[in-house]
């Protein structure tokens, strides 16, 4: 039985709800509905003309309608009256294949008929910056090395822990927060599970990080690279496949205690990488993160090779211990859904067609991956990842219709970058 809303709304005192979907480009878009009317959101879906949004849709399509999930309500911890809510999209009387929350279920069904589960955790990554969006805005966080930074942590603790304890209150079992590797960066930690779940988590704690850091007048953001010779905001996702209670990844007879399956799934994510990029690092600013320059930290900990190793941090892929990989692609701007779904797609091909990773790769890749041949290079910028993903059979056949809606909104957004004018532009090419 799905929860009845209008009795949690009575028993836990909330007068609305949030009825909320994020959209192709990872927007949250939402409709308050007080709760004498979540019953009929909930039978009818809420009303949206879905051209306004990031979605690709026409203007002339009839009503996109959100259908909340009730499973994934969260009674935002900053104001208790309101509930957020989930949302699945319908058009017509039919699934919205481009919907991405819909098609990270999809993908879920597909693979629990194989008895398969996948099991994620997300590492957040964000920036407490001024409002105005131009710096740190600790003017006192200067340390040329900040990660761990102790101060730095402690005088931003009102807002942290204000958050950590939303997220204990919400039974997340957050476990640490820690101060990042760039000036007003900081990192907070919560436990692994079912990869739906982790997603909608993941969607509702960018909405938290954002309302509550207002609150306490500052602005978090998640924005890959917001500033150049600082180290980016990446969102690691650590992964584990199930076949029931059992972890399909672990294996105690290998050397970093995984299993065949996980290798087989890293392959997966190594034969597709240049396509995730698309997916996982989806904005032009993204590529400012990947390969970059070292940053004054010393490195950049992003990724600049589609390599893997054991517990290394220099690498696309590190294997820390027993039954679980991470995936250190991906960056602050990723859609939670999208994530989820192409790391299930790419990988659950891996697995059925036991793609070899090739070799684990014992070096700093950033100061000596010039020492090994054949080793492919993440792209350069979003173009050739969208080209790279255009190309990728496994993901076209995987994800479906949505891969031409979302390469068509990326070209656009593409596009219009390539339009505008930059001062670098003027700085070396006035005097040509
Ligand atoms: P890192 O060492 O990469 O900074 P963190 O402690 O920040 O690691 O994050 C680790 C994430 O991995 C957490 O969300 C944690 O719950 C998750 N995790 C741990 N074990 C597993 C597992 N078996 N499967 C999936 N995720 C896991
Ligand atoms: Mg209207
Ligand atoms: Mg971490
Ligand atoms: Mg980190
Ligand atoms: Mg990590």
């Amino acid at each position: 039985m799905p929860l009845d809303l209008e009795v949690a709304a009575r028993e836990r005192g909330m007068k609305y709800f949030l009825v909320s979907y994020t959209d192709l480009f990872g927007t949250q878009r939402a409709k308050l509905v007080p709760a004498a009317a979540i019953a009929g959101a909930c039978r009818d879906g809420a009303g949206f003309a879905g051209f306004a949004t990031w979605l690709d849709m026409s203007p002339a399509d009839p009503d996109l309608v959100a259908v909340p999930d009730p499973d994934g309500l969260i009674q935002l911890p900053w104001k208790p009256e309101v509930g957020w809510l989930p949302a699945d999209l319908v058009m017509a009387g039919r699934p919205v294949a481009q919907g991405p929350r819909n098609l990270l279920k999809r993908l879920i069904a597909e693979a629990a008929r194989d008895s398969l589960q996948m099991k994620t955790g997300v590492e957040c990554e964000f920036f407490l910056i001024t409002p105005d969006g131009a710096a740190p805005a600790d003017t006192a966080d200067r340390q040329m090395k900040p990660c761990y930074d102790q101060a730095a942590l402690m005088r931003r603790y009102d807002v942290v822990s204000e958050i950590s304890d939303a997220m204990l209150g919400l039974g997340w079992k957050p476990y640490q927060t820690d101060h990042e590797d760039a000036n007003g960066q900081f990192e907070m930690n919560w436990e692994y599970d079912d990869a739906l779940v982790t997603a909608d988590r993941h969607a509702f704690f960018k909405y938290m990080a954002r309302s509550i850091a207002e609150k306490h007048g500052l602005r978090a953001t998640f924005m890959p690279k917001p500033f150049a010779d600082l180290t980016g905001t990446g969102c690691h996702a650590h992964v584990s496949l199930w076949r029931g209670d059992e972890n399909a990844f672990s294996d105690r007879s290998d050397t970093l205690g995984l299993s065949q399956d996980g290798y087989h799934f890293i392959g997966g994510l190594i034969h597709s990488a240049e396509a995730l990029a698309a997916i996982t690092n989806p904005c032009v600013n993204s590529y400012k993160r990947l390969n970059a320059p070292r940053t004054a930290s010393g490195a950049t900990w992003a990724p600049n090779t589609v390599t893997y190793a054991g517990d290394n941090r220099t690498h696309m892929i590190r294997i820390p211990g027993g039954g679980r990989f991470e995936f250190r692609l991906a960056d602050g701007a990723v859609n939670p859904y999208l994530l989820q779904a192409a790391l299930l797609a790419a990988g659950l091909d891996g697995m059925r067609h036991r793609r070899d990773p090739g070799p684990r790769l014992d070096l700093n890749m950033y100061t000596d991956g010039h020492t090994v041949a054949g080793v492919k290079r993440l792209p350069l910028n979003l173009l050739d990842a969208m080209r790279a993903l255009e190309g990728n059979a496994v993901l076209n056949e995987a994800l479906g219709d949505f891969v031409p809606s979302y390469l068509k909104l990326k070209h656009e957004e593409w596009n219009a970058y390539c339009r505008h004018l930059t001062q670098w532009e003027r700085d070396t090419t006035l005097d040509c």
